[in-house]
């Protein structure tokens, strides 16, 4: 039994389910049948909202709009033209879904700040255009008569019937969004709000993600306005106003911005916040906001957040059982293309201001080489993997991979077109497991058109991968409590599950120990014998010498030396330039 409760359904679910049934059974008068049809209304709104500024990050200010404008489609056409529900419902839905594709061009763009303020911006515009056109809104006086919702023939009135239609929906939407939220979409989502740069750098379209993220929540709010119309049977301004909106992300905020219940909590609450602080008259808004900043402190993810940290304080959970490896198909490199180029750079100039990080650099890879990457710190190394990854568009100069141009192209598009890479500066979530970690780019590698891999597929090749690097044994735990040298060989892992064609790899011996760093150049050496490409910067020249195939030495972004091991080794200007030092600072 305990264990039932602590696995699969969850105790505080459970009882949270158990109340929520009990509440209006107990308290089953008018007035409290309202205010939960009202909650309910809210849920779903905040279902919504946790898609774009939960899961996808992104403090939108739209909701309200959204909620506001499904209102009043409902409101003009079934009050005005006696549209029947289905009808009014499904439009109410359907605009604010157009609304939000409308804006999402010109303002996802946006930095967080200005895309906050620019969302901020619609809703007014929104706002005035219902005040000022009276003869279809009936401007600040609003319109009345907005007909009950007929289902099947039947009236629901307010009471039970609204309170369970209300309610159904509610339970729809939130398992559509625990359905969308909960496989490799939900790890995908999490990824990009910690790291957007991870996530394109795994092949993960962000953009298509937050628009998504963005349609959806509109939809939902839309529904909500219809419902919430409905339920007062007049429409005014008060709902395309600021306060629907603030409550809307109060909700999300207290419940928590990424669970389902997280929503139904949080709505709940704060609808019924306002009745309970009524006996406090004038001092109800300061302890609101009091209430709210204490939250707000003590329970920065949400009380669900907070309830989910206490249960695993309280009973840690077993350490799960890692799936069963499910190895990836690498294609093989055939033996005509062995030594032929696979990635050419070809005069690439970059530079920051006044700083000429990279000044007409050629450079090729070709199938199965493992190429050095060295020189001085600032000598443009890492720039030319940005480069070369689509992070910067280069000043001159173009980037061609087998064949291909891809100067210019997504992060994500060239990550999918074969090239993955790890960061100098470690660009792992803390709170993602090692498994999650990697199984989230076997997302971006899926094409257009073939069915989403699952999560257990994911899953099962992520340890196959995390295996052939060692540390599957890591795989249940969180990527922050990890020792620096298991996170560098994580991130390998994650690259090499986008199958790709070349790998780059920024200073991955650093924090690894010796025999650590043996391991590594043999696992590399391995993949190289398989057909892979490398590109590996490293300071470490115990490490990379007897590892790569070739050499190309950078000084000031530009290519000084390039060669095998034993040239580069002896060249006078690479000593001059880097070697030298090197061995001074040793
Ligand atoms: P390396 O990896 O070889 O140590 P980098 O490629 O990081 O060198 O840097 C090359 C030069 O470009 C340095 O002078 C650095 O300060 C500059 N630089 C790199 N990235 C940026 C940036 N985003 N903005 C401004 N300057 C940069
Ligand atoms: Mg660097």
């Amino acid at each position: 039994m305990a264990a039932w409760l602590r696995s699969g359904i969850r105790l505080p679910l459970a009882l949270g389910i158990a109340l929520l049934v009990a509440y209006p059974l107990v308290f089953g008068s008018a007035y409290h049948l309202r205010v939960l049809t009202v909650a309910g209304i809210y849920a779903l709104m905040v279902l919504g909202y946790h898609f774009i500024f939960g899961h996808a990050g992104a403090l939108a200010l739209t909701q309200g709009a959204f909620f506001g404008l499904g209102a009043y489609v409902t409101g003009i056409l079934g009050s005005q033209l006696a549209w029947s529900f289905p009808a009014t419902f499904a439009l109410s839905i359907a605009l604010p879904v157009v609304l939000a594709a409308l804006i999402a061009l010109p303002v996802l763009r946006l930095e967080s700040h200005y895309f906050a303020l620019a969302t901020l911006g619609i809703a007014q515009v929104l706002l005035l255009i219902a005040i000022k056109w009276e003869g279809l809104t009936g401007g600040p006086n609003g319109l009345s008569g907005v007909p009950p919702v007929v289902l099947f023939g039947a009236v629901l009135p307010n009471g039970w019937p609204m309170l369970l239609l209300v309610w159904g929906v509610v339970a729809a939407g939130a398992a559509l969004a625990w359905q969308i939220t909960r496989g490799l979409t939900g790890r995908a989502f999490h990824l990009m709000r910690d790291n957007p740069l991870a996530a394109q750098a795994v092949g993960l379209d962000i953009g298509r993600l937050r628009l998504a993220a963005l349609l959806l929540g509109a939809g939902y709010a839309g529904a909500a306005g219809a419902l919430y119309v409905h339920t007062l049977r007049i429409i005014s301004t008060e709902v395309l106003e600021f306060p629907v909106m603030v409550a809307c992300l109060t909700m999300a905020v207290v419940g928590g911005r990424t669970r389902v219940a997280g929503a139904i909590l949080g709505a709940v609450l704060l609808v019924h916040l306002p009745e309970w602080l009524r006996f406090l008259d004038r001092y109800y808004l300061i302890a609101y906001g009091a209430l709210l900043l204490l939250m707000i402190v003590i329970a920065p993810f949400g009380l669900i957040g907070a309830l989910e940290r206490w249960r695993t304080r309280r009973w840690p959970e077993p350490a799960p059982t890692p799936p069963a490896p499910l190895p990836l198909r690498r294609p093989q490199l055939r033996a005509v293309d062995r030594g032929t180029k696979l990635l050419e750079a070809r005069g690439i100039s970059q530079r920051f201001g006044g700083v000429r990080a990279l000044n007409a650099i050629d450079l090729t890879v070709g199938h199965g080489e493992i190429v050095g990457l060295i020189g001085p710190n600032g000598s443009g190394k890492t720039t030319l993997v940005n480069v070369v990854t689509g992070v910067y568009r280069p000043d001159a100069g173009a980037v061609v991979l087998a064949g291909q141009a891809i100067t210019g192209h997504a992060v994500h598009a060239i990550a999918r077109a074969g090239i993955a890479r790890t960061f100098q500066t470690l660009n792992l979530v803390d709170d993602m497991t090692v498994l999650d970690a990697v199984a989230v780019a076997r997302r971006g590698k899926t094409r257009r058109g073939t069915p989403r891999i699952t999560l257990a597929r994911a899953h099962g090749e992520a340890i196959a991968l995390l295996g052939e690097l060692g540390i599957a044994e890591h795989a249940t735990r969180r990527c922050g409590g990890l020792a620096q040298g298991v996170k560098r060989r994580v991130e390998i892992a994650r690259a090499l599950a986008l199958e790709p064609r070349l790998l780059l790899l920024d200073e991955p011996a650093a924090g690894l120990n010796p025999t650590e760093q043996r391991d590594l150049a043999a696992r590399l050496r391995t993949l190289a014998a398989g057909g892979l490409s490398l590109l590996v910067i490293e300071h470490n020249m115990a490490f990379l010498m007897p590892l790569a195939t070739r050499m190309v030495c950078l000084d000031h972004g530009q290519v000084i030396a390039e060669g095998s091991p034993d040239t580069i080794r002896r060249d006078a200007r690479v000593i001059e330039a880097y070697l030298g030092a090197e061995a001074r600072s040793a």
